[in-house]
């Protein structure tokens, strides 16, 4: 079956290794309430950098935030693709909008895997549609 014309995303493949690291992140140190999300990102020097969101009701920071600040840990300069896994077999999960913000700031072009009908890479530009452009950023 040909996608629909409203099917966002390219049909190049996916990092696999990607999704599978997050996966793996979150199907074994997911704890409680407090991390329930993990996500994987690709390095510009290929490596694979993952973390766990820190939930808080002061505004924890999701897991691709995680992984941004554990990425620039390891000395990586850029990501060149990242994807969210949720615990409790929820499988791939959308950025938020303040991720996809984020994510457009720091990474221009940075693909993001979502699953919609079946895994996809997106440009983060294809999320934010109208985006705000920070200067500071550019
Ligand atoms: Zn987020």
């Amino acid at each position: 079956m040909a996608p629909s014309p409203s099917r966002i995303g390219s049909d190049e493949p996916i990092d696999h290794e990607l999704v599978e690291a997050a996966a793996r992140v979150v199907r074994e140190h997911a704890s409680g309430d407090e991390h329930t999300v993990a996500a994987a990102a690709r390095t510009d020097d290929g490596r694979v950098a993952t973390g766990l969101n820190v939930y808080h009701f002061t505004g924890g920071p999701c897991a691709e935030l995680v992984v941004i600040g554990a990425a620039a840990a390891q000395g990586a300069r850029a990501l060149t693709a990242i994807v969210a896994v949720g615990g409790d077999e929820r499988g791939i999960l959308p950025p938020c909008g303040r991720c996809r913000q984020v994510l457009l700031d720091y990474y221009p072009a940075i693909e993001v895997i979502v699953e919609d009908g079946r895994p996809r890479s997106v440009p983060v530009a294809d999320l934010l549609p109208g985006a705000y452009v920070n200067a500071e950023h550019q």
